[in-house]
């Protein structure tokens, strides 16, 4: 009864198993549990299934349910950052959790961590245990400034805010009230619609909301002629008119904007969907297309892989609103219906993604703007050892027999990939059109790793060191790091992990170090004879445990304190002997702790065993005096010295540059086994070894930097800094075409995303065409930004752009037809390269093919 209440182990098993097995449903609540808790009590019931007997480990009784791995420190509420699914914490539902509690109870002090479900994505839901919650900033219209903060789920609706805040201002009852929206630019946008969710109404974190009362008069503080509100300020079932098929500019009366440089307001988790809108906005000769009308006559309706021209349409609206000068920011509500209408091929996690919706962008503008009406049937032919040349030639024609459009001109490159397989030696060669590059991002090979050691010689303190090891090492590479600081011969060590005064885990030499996470307590212990040769002696882990009667209760309790330890003893010891060392052990600890020297008393003995392992020691009462003692000083055991290897910074390349991605995306790899490829000659698939090279790039480039992994068990975010140039970036080194032409680039935009997986904030920096200087794109707001923020850990897509191909050379057919006659011609004409790209009448994209034209 002391332990494990009321079910048996196999109950709590089967119970537990049954409800992790329910599906999410919408509005559900879920709990989350720390997983270092929940292992622990995994193990106490046997509940894995590679635990074969399902017996159980009795002496891990895993205590009070206990998340105060996942909790800040002082906040019984807040969760840390970057928490991940299934490896930080697990999620239980409701019953489960409640049976749990039932069991276990939950470790004083702390609050059930309940969330609930909702469903996220912008076409297509599916639904999510919100872990975090989204903090909003409430504030009265009357008094901005007493701002507090108050944290919601995102399937919270508008009317429940508004209740707490009426709450939290003291408003009375009779009182009429309207929330509005603030934005960091100080406009407002009413938040008229009670039953939307924080989610639907596109509340993000950190969001101002405002509240707003009555006067006595009747009218309200903020207006309400341009809202056309009746009386009650809910009685509209949407948001305040506008035409479906133009867009809601803000301050239409303030003029002297500057064109492009307008924001774009949220929809409801749209800022994805706006970063990506404002750096192709910023793409100076698509925007240029669109502004002088060009796509009227390239429209394609009748395309079945297209839009119906829809999108295009849509999308040229909107770019003139952003280029009109006339507004500080546009609801791009028309543009956000044309792309979920068309997009229903979004789904997974991906729909958040500002890269995902670019690529979708970019392939519906092209086939809604493509210039072939009928795609011509191509057979495709075996490069068959044809040289390079022809073969890049031959696949680059018939790409533009079927695909032809300004987002080709603009977008579009060719790489050369190479498959060899590994059984026949058979070599594939193909050239394929890309539209924006996917670089991987390098991983760190090594990492940093604080343990303590605890030295043989009781008397002295536990030292704590920082070690590098390899990632992808195992726990004798730790040791070997230690031995090399500390001196201690590494077969000395036995490496465990601490957990709650036990042994949480006694690692073999052999185990991964993955399966050390960097918040663990790892300590390694130095012991006094070799593990690998010694057969005389076994290693006893040693836990200390108090017992007590509990007042009011008809049961003992055990609690364990302190530090545990591993004594080394002889194979055949006796009781006495054991015991004796023990307590010698004890007060030599005690004399650590305390500074004194105490000798121990020699007294008869007594050792208790259980009906089952492990042994229990029961100190004789004089020797308990000494250890209540050590009790109270155990609140010092984080007593240690520091090695200097703590004072180490992390190794100088904590950044990687963007050559390091593109090198790594033309290194030669292995296909994985559930990636393999079909070998035409032995007629089945093979682990091939495939290695991509650049054959010609485009006036654009889109770089897209994979920072997002996603697996069964991790949901990654990769947020390592990457350090990208603003201006030259050469791409000719990675150029396998000896005639690919000019290929030196300007940086002109980036699309940031901020926070981990799942949620987090998309904005974007970017060029203005115009003044040529930098800008925020925050949804509504566009603030000036420098060139040094650009470069940040933030950075997700790339775009640079060309530099003979900028406004002035004379690359576009549109910068002929119109020079706008103010930084044109002259200059930048005696550019260099530029003569290999004169112009021709008609610019199609075979000038692209600047192979062809040596
Ligand atoms: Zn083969």
């Amino acid at each position: 009864m002391a332990e494990g209440g009321a079910a048996d182990a196999e109950t709590q098993r089967g119970e537990i198993a049954t409800l992790l097995k329910t599906p999410l449903r919408r509005a559900d609540t879920w709990y989350l549990v720390d997983s270092r808790w929940f292992k622990q009590w995994k193990k106490y019931v046997g509940f894995d299934s590679w635990d074969k007997y399902q017996m159980g480990d009795q002496n891990v009784y895993p205590g009070p349910v206990d998340n105060s791995g996942l909790l800040t420190d002082g906040d019984v509420l807040g969760l840390k950052q970057h928490l991940i699914d299934e490896l930080d914490y697990m999620l239980l539902p409701a019953d489960g959790w409640n049976k749990l509690l039932s069991w276990y109870g939950l470790r004083e002090g702390q609050q059930p961590i309940a969330r609930k479900v909702v469903e996220q994505g912008m076409f297509v839901k599916h639904c999510k245990v919100e872990v975090y919650l989204t903090e909003l900033k409430l504030c009265e219209d009357s008094n901005m400034e007493n701002v507090v903060t108050r944290r919601f789920s995102k399937a919270d609706t508008i009317d429940s805010i508004e209740q707490e805040m009426r709450k939290l201002f003291s408003i009375p009852d009779e009182k009429e009230t309207r929330l509005w929206n603030r934005y960091m630019s100080n406009t407002f946008e009413p938040l008229n619609k009670p039953d939307s969710t924080i989610q639907d109404a596109g509340l993000y974190q950190g969001q101002v909301l405002v509240i707003e009362q009555k006067n006595e008069d009747g009218t309200w503080p903020r207006g309400s002629s341009a809202l056309n509100m009746k009386s009650s300020s809910y009685s509209l079932p949407s948001y305040p008119p506008y035409s479906s098929s133009s867009y809601e500019c803000s301050d239409p009366g303030r003029r002297a904007e500057r064109a492009g440089l307008c924001g774009l307001s949220n929809l409801g988790n749209t800022c994805f969907m706006n970063s990506a809108t404002q750096c192709l906005s910023n793409i100076p000769p698509l925007t240029e297309y669109f502004l002088k009308d060009q796509h009227q006559d390239e429209l394609n309706q009748d395309n079945l892989l297209g839009m119906k021209g829809e999108i295009a349409k849509a999308y040229a609206e909107l770019i003139k609103q952003l280029w009109s000068g006339k507004c500080s920011y546009v609801t791009p509500r028309p543009f956000k219906t044309q792309v979920g209408q068309f997009a229903p091929q979004f789904s997974g996690y991906q729909q958040q993604d500002s890269h995902e919706l670019l690529a979708f962008l970019l392939d519906g503008l092209h086939e809604d703007l493509n210039r072939i009406r009928k795609k011509p049937y191509i057979q495709l032919m075996d490069a068959d050892g044809r040289p390079d040349k022809v073969v890049a030639e031959e696949a680059w024609e018939n790409h533009i027999k079927r695909n032809d459009s300004i987002i080709v001109d603009i977008f579009h490159g060719l790489f050369k990939s190479t498959l060899v397989c590994p059984e026949c030696s058979k070599i594939s060669v193909t050239f394929d059109p890309f539209c924006y590059l996917t670089l991987p991002l390098p991983t760190r090979k090594e990492r940093s790793l604080e343990v303590y050691l605890v030295w043989l010689d009781p008397l002295a303190k536990p030292t704590q060191y920082k070690l590098t090891v390899p990632k992808v090492g195992c726990i004798s590479d730790l040791c070997a790091s230690l031995s090399a600081l500390s001196g201690v011969p590494a077969e000395k060590m036995v490496v465990t992990d601490i957990y709650n005064h036990r042994f949480h885990r006694i690692f073999s030499s052999n185990e991964n170090l993955s399966s050390i996470m960097d918040r663990d307590d790892i300590y390694v212990f130095e012991v006094a004879v070799s593990r690998l040769e010694d057969t005389q002696h076994v290693l006893i882990p040693v836990h200390l445990r108090e017992k007590y009667k509990q007042s009011g209760f008809n049961h003992t309790s055990t609690p364990l304190f302190g530090q545990p330890f591993l004594l080394s003893v002889p194979r055949s010891v006796s009781e006495d002997k054991l015991y004796n060392l023990l307590l010698l052990r004890l007060w030599y600890l005690l004399a650590r702790l305390t500074a004194h020297t105490l000798l121990p008393h020699h007294r008869s003995n007594r050792l208790s065993h259980t009906s089952h392992n492990p042994l229990h020691v029961t100190l004789m009462p004089y020797d308990l005096t000494y250890l209540h003692f050590l009790k109270s000083h155990c609140s010092s055991i984080s007593d240690f010295d520091k090695h200097e290897s703590m004072e180490y910074k992390p190794q100088k390349k904590s950044f990687f540059k963007l050559k390091d991605c593109i090198e790594l995306f033309t290194t030669k790899e292995k296909l994985g086994a559930d990636d393999p490829w079909y070998c035409p000659d032995c007629k089945q698939h093979q682990q091939a070894t495939k290695k991509l090279d650049l054959w010609s790039v485009p006036p654009v480039l889109v770089v897209h930097l994979k920072r997002f992994s996603y697996s069964r068990y991790m949901r990654d975010k990769l947020d390592s800094l990457v350090d990208f140039p603003l201006r030259d970036l050469d791409m000719s080194e990675f150029l396998i075409n000896p005639s690919a032409g000019p290929s030196r680039y300007d940086l002109i935009a980036v699309s940031n995303h901020y926070g981990g997986m799942g949620g987090g904030h998309y904005t974007a920096y970017a060029k203005n065409k115009e003044d040529q200087k930098w800008y925020n794109f925050d949804d509504s707001s566009v603030s000036p930004s420098s060139e040094e923020q650009t470069v940040s850990k933030a950075a997700y897509v790339l775009f640079y752009q060309r530099q003979d191909t900028v406004k002035g050379t004379g690359y576009f057919s549109l910068d002929l037809q119109a020079p706008d006659g103010d930084e044109a011609s002259a200059g930048a004409q005696s550019e260099e390269d530029l003569n290999d790209n004169q112009p021709e009448e008609e610019l199609g994209p075979s000038r692209d093919v600047s192979m062809s034209s040596s």
